[in-house]
């Protein structure tokens, strides 16, 4: 019998959003995959060259289980450089990816009787991560017209003796919202007050747009940075998905924890990723920077398409790759004898008769939204926007 603890979860809707579609493509279909929140940009080329280098090295042996010193020394001069932390090399651990870095994290501190707060609209793994370790996610909700910012009322009003943890994104996956200083500040105040661990899952944080600043809460003074894991990792940045390479800096007792149960699991990263990433995050930055230009350029070709559509209404996000635009006076209404009465209804609809793949709110925790990947080219978001249009149109 399979383990009863692992009924809790479900399989990621994201990645099973993405292979339906990469299946409806394979067998001949005209799909434009808005739903997975991968960048369609190729890894820089001396990211690549470092790799081709470490296997021409030999370089493919066991590394120690939480990363190379080459890499921990490169992640600890980023954090001090663009986020302005100092670590030492036992604050770091490199993971596959930095899904597996907040497993880690999970693994490490949630346990039976644990409450860990996650804001709503929320990245569809972080409630599964924490059920699955027998813990309990208690939502907190944001609203759009508080663009979607967690506001710190309340916030402590679902405090209770039980809370362990808060689990923090900014850039926003799906919301695309960013946290302002002023918030993050309450946040930290309330998490010091109630003695609350912030986990802050930054990987975004290269994808930002218009004026707005990346804040990282742990910068905020020595207190909060003693209580709070920076999340981050290079697939979004730098455009290594596939490479799986993430990481944790936090206080030493818990990553030197999350490594011993990453030398239970997983062992070392790839070691050639590894390499890899030390090219990334130390060579020339301005491959990062064009990709954000582009993904700007996207943002706001999608963001304009979206509202000239009959029933969807949707705000400017700030950073990351998505729009999440409200789609609640599309509901209950009908084709034929098809009624749509979800966001899951919606988005079976627009991939069965538009064949455009997107997430819906339901997956993220909110009704009433969907939720489309911008990381792709321009041709297929007018392709897109136009069937959405079209499909939408057929709805009385
Ligand atoms: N956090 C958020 C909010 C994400 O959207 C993703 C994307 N998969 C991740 C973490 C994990 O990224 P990866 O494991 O590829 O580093
Ligand atoms: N983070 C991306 C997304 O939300 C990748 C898929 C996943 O890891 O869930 O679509």
């Amino acid at each position: 019998m399979i383990a009863e603890r692992t009924k809790k979860v479900k399989p990621s809707p994201t990645l099973a959003v993405d292979s339906k579609a990469k299946e409806l493509k394979a067998k001949g279909f005209d799909v434009v995959n808005f739903g997975v929140g991968e960048p369609d940009f190729d890894t820089p080329e001396h990211v690549k060259e470092a790799a081709i280098k470490a296997i021409r090295d030999g370089f493919t042996k066991y590394t120690p289980v939480g990363g190379i010193d080459e890499l921990k020394e490169a992640i600890i001069d980023k954090l001090e450089r663009d986020n302005g932390l100092k670590y030492g090399k036992e604050n770091i651990l490199v993971s596959c990816g930095a899904k597996h870095s907040l497993y880690n994290i999970a693994q490490a501190l949630f346990g039976p009787g644990d409450e860990v707060m996650i804001p709503s609209p929320y990245w569809v793994s972080y409630p599964d991560q924490v059920l699955i370790n027998d813990a309990q996610p208690v939502i907190v909700e944001t609203y759009e017209e508080d663009n979607f910012m967690l506001q710190p009322e309340v916030l402590e009003n679902k405090i209770t003796p039980k809370t362990k943890a808060l689990i923090l994104n900014s850039p926003s996956n799906p919301t695309g919202f960013i946290y302002s200083k002023k918030v993050l500040e309450k946040v930290a105040e309330i998490a010091l007050k109630h003695n609350i661990y912030i986990i802050s899952d930054e990987i975004y944080e290269k994808l930002i747009y218009d004026d707005e600043k990346h804040i990282s809460i742990a910068s905020l003074g020595e207190e909060i940075k003693e209580k709070t894991i920076v999340v981050n990792g290079l697939s979004k940045s730098h455009a290594m998905t596939g490479w799986r390479i993430g990481y944790a800096a936090g206080p030493v007792e818990i990553i030197k924890t999350m490594t011993k149960i990453q030398s239970q699991s997983t062992s070392n990263p790839t070691s050639i990723a590894q390499k890899a990433a030390v090219a990334a995050l130390s060579g020339p930055q301005d491959c990062v920077e064009k990709m954000r230009q582009e993904f700007e350029r996207r943002r706001n070709y999608l963001v304009a398409g979206l509202n000239s559509i009959g029933g969807i209404s949707c705000k400017m996000p700030k950073g990351a790759f998505y729009a999440f635009p409200n789609i609640s006076k599309v509901l209950g209404k009908k084709v034929s004898n098809n009624q749509i009465n979800s966001s899951m209804d919606l988005s079976i609809y627009l991939l069965e008769q538009a064949k455009v793949a997107l997430v819906p709110g339901s997956a993220f925790g909110a009704e009433g939204y969907i939720r489309i990947s911008y990381a792709t080219s321009m041709e297929n978001l007018s392709k897109g926007i136009e069937r959405i249009r079209k499909a939408l149109e057929e709805l009385k």
